[in-house]
């Protein structure tokens, strides 16, 4: 029996920080509908990746912008506490960048889908950034792709 109503469940998932986050289940839902076939939240690789497509080799981090340090506007530091913030996330970043090369040297291609790319975009900019999702799982041969290029 389900007790919550959809913009219950929706609000605690919003709360529930880096997993089944909005951006995440847009992606999932983006390539449920290009026809891709994943798992999710992969324990077994290093890092956990959100999303891995076996038969593309390829994992990927769908990241949200301030706890990643995206450096983009979604990730500006607060004025409060502000050391804190920095050392935060930046041990998140060195964090994220040991679990890409160990995905590297496992052979898996690496895309990182950063949260800006989804959220807060104009319909047509998320049209753009799901055509380069898919490109970078068909088409791409580099090791890691990042969605929108890394601004920093
Ligand atoms: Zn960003």
């Amino acid at each position: 029996m389900d007790v919550l109503t959809p913009a219950q469940r929706q609000l605690n998932m919003s709360r529930i920080r880096g997993r089944n986050t909005k951006p995440e289940l847009l992606v999932r839902s983006a390539l449920h509908a290009m026809g891709f076939r994943f798992r999710i939240h992969v324990r077994t690789l290093p890092g956990s990746p959100d999303l891995v497509l076996r038969k593309y080799n390829v994992a990927i981090f769908v990241n949200g912008c301030f706890w990643h340090g995206h450096g983009c506007h979604l990730s500006k530091l607060p004025a409060t506490r502000t050391e804190f913030w920095r050392t935060k996330i930046s041990d998140t970043c060195v964090r994220d960048s040991r679990a890409i090369q160990q995905l590297h040297l496992q052979g898996w291609r690496v895309i990182v889908l950063w949260e800006c790319s989804i959220r807060a975009v104009t319909p047509e900019g998320l049209i753009r950034t799901w055509a380069r999702l898919r490109t970078a799982i068909c088409a791409s041969k580099s090791r890691l792709v990042q969605i929108p290029m890394l601004k920093r």
